[in-house]
C-alpha cells in the first residue's frame, strides 16, 4: 500500500553532518516521525528522485560559503518539483542573514534555534496551515535543545554531542554569540545519561562534544572552570559505555585563558584525545584587542606550555587576514608560531578570515596575505607542522565579499 504521509526530505552535507543528527533527534522525540517519511538525500539527484511534488518538504541547513551552491540546488529543485513543494532553510547562514537566505528561493527560512520553531511548522503543514510570514523567527535562548536526544536513532546517524550553546565572549568575526546568545546553556547529565546509555546500546561508542570552548562546559561566568562538572561529564559518559572519550579538541577548541593543569590532567586521566585544539587566533595583541578576542598572546603562549607539559600535543588556531591586519601583527603571529612548534612540538591550524553575516566585521574586507606570510604557511605545511584550509578560506573570501557586495547576501 502507497504511503501517503507526506515526505521530509534533508539534504545531506559535509557542513551539516553534525546538526541533522540533534534535528532528527527532536523529530523523533516530538514523534513527528510517524507524521511522515523522514528522508536524508546526499545529492541533488537524490532529493528529486525521492520527492513527490505536492507532498513534499525539503529542508537545508548551511553556512554562509554554500551559498552559491545552495542558490543553484533550490533553483534546480524549484523547476523539478514545482512550486508545489516546499523548501526551507535553517542554520549558521539563515539566522545571520534571514533575509538573504529567503531571495536564494526557499518558501520558509527558520531563523535562530528552531527545536521550538520547526516542530510547530510541521504540525502547520500537516494541518494544510502554513504561517503567512516566511521568515520564522525562534526567540533567544528560547530552544530546549538540552531535552532532545543528539543522535538520530531511526536513522541510525550519530554525530558528536553538543554540550554547550552560547559564548561569554564577543569576537568580532565570529557569529555563535549572535545566534546563540551570550550567556551560557549546556546539556545536563541527568538527560543526558540515559540518552547516552540508549545510544551505546544501538552501537555509539566513541564519544566527542560539540561546545563554543570546551571547557567552559558547567560555567556561567568568564574564566571561571567549574571541574566537578566537567568531571561528572566525563565520569557519566564512561558509565553509560562510551569507551572512547575525546575531551577539548576536534570539533571543539579551548580558550587560552580557560587552560589550566588540573583540567589538562583531568582529560588525561578520563580520555583518549593526545591533542588538545587552542584557539589562539594571533600572536599581536593589539590586533587580539582589536577583534575583542579577551585574551592575549601571552596567554596563548602559556596555555600551549600547559598543553604540552600535560603530554598533549597543542594544536593551535591562528588567523590571517583580518581587516585591519598589518605586517607587523603577522610577523608576531608567525614569530608565536614559530617559538610553539619548536618549543612545544604545536601543530598549527591556519585559516583566513571571511565577513559573516550579522558580525560586527560583515562590511569589512580580509587584508591580502602577502607573499612572504603564504610561503611560510606553504613550508610549514610541508613539514607537516601546519595544516588547515586557509588557501581555500581566502578564496572564500573574497567570493563571500563579492556576494555580499552584489546584494546575494546580507540586508539590501
Ligand atoms: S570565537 Fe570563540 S570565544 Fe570568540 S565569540 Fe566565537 S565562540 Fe566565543
Amino acid at each position: 500500500m502507497k504511503d501517503e504521509r507526506p515526505l521530509l526530505i534533508f539534504r545531506k552535507t559535509r557542513v551539516n553532518r553534525y546538526t541533522l543528527p540533534a534535528l532528527l533527534g527532536c523529530i523523533e522525540q516530538e514523534g513527528l516521525n510517524r507524521d511522515y517519511q523522514v528522508r536524508l538525500a546526499d545529492s541533488l539527484e537524490e532529493i528529486k528522485e525521492k520527492g513527490e511534488s505536492g507532498k513534499t518538504v525539503v529542508g537545508f541547513s548551511f553556512m554562509t560559503p554554500q551559498v552559491m551552491q545552495v542558490k543553484e540546488e533550490v533553483e534546480s529543485l524549484r523547476k523539478f518539483l514545482g512550486p508545489e513543494t516546499i523548501l526551507i532553510a535553517g542554520g549558521a547562514q539563515a539566522t545571520g542573514d534571514p533575509e538573504g537566505t529567503q531571495r536564494l528561493g526557499f518558501d520558509f527560512v527558520f531563523s535562530g534555534e528552531s527545536e521550538t520553531t520547526f516542530p510547530a511548522f510541521l504540525r502547520q503543514y500537516l494541518n494544510g496551515k502554513l504561517p503567512s510570514a516566511g521568515i520564522i523567527s525562534a526567540e533567544k535562548n528560547s530552544s530546549l535543545f538540552p531535552i532532545y536526544p543528539p543522535y538520530s536513532l531511526e536513522h541510525f546517524f550519530f554525530s558528536p554531542i553538543e554540550i554547550t550553546r552560547g559564548c561569554l565572549y564577543n569576537c568580532y568575526f565570529c557569529q555563535t554569540p549572535r545566534i546563540f546568545g551570550c550567556s551560557l546553556r549546556h546539556r545536563k547529565m541527568d538527560i543526558l545519561f540515559p540518552q547516552l546509555q540508549k545510544a551505546v546500546f544501538y552501537g555509539y561508542r566513541q564519544c566527542s562534544f560539540i561546545s563554543p570552548n570546551a571547557f567552559s562546559y558547567g560555567a556561567t561566568e568568564r574564566g571561571r572552570l567549574e571541574i566537578a562538572i566537567i568531571e561528572k561529564l566525563l565520569i557519566q559518559c564512561q558509565e553509560a559505555g562510551c569507551e572512547r572519550i575525546h575531551f577539548g579538541c576536534f570539533p571543539s577548541e579551548v580558550r587560552p585563558d580557560w587552560v589550566t593543569m588540573e583540567v589538562l590532567q583531568l582529560i588525561k586521566k578520563y580520555c583518549v584525545n593526545n591533542t588538545i585544539v587552542l584557539g589562539a587566533q594571533s600572536g599581536s595583541n593589539s590586533l587580539l584587542h582589536s577583534l575583542n578576542r579577551g585574551h592575549t598572546a601571552e596567554q596563548a603562549e602559556t596555555a600551549t606550555q600547559l598543553i604540552h607539559q600535560a603530554g598533549f600535543r597543542p594544536h593551535v588556531d591562528f588567523v590571517f587576514g583580518f581587516p585591519g591586519e598589518t605586517m607587523e601583527d603577522r610577523k608576531l603571529s608567525l614569530r608565536l608560531m614559530e617559538k610553539m612548534i619548536q618549543e612545544e612540538g604545536a601543530k598549527i591550524h591556519a585559516h583566513t578570515f571571511f565577513p559573516l553575516p550579522q558580525t560586527p566585521f560583515f562590511y569589512q574586507n580580509p587584508t591580502p596575505l602577502d607573499n612572504e606570510t603564504k610561503n611560510t604557511l606553504i613550508d610549514w605545511e610541508r613539514r607537516k607542522k601546519l595544516d588547515g584550509w586557509w588557501k581555500e578560506q581566502e578564496i572564500m573570501g573574497w567570493k563571500i565579499v563579492e556576494w555580499r557586495d552584489q546584494g546575494l547576501i546580507g540586508r539590501r
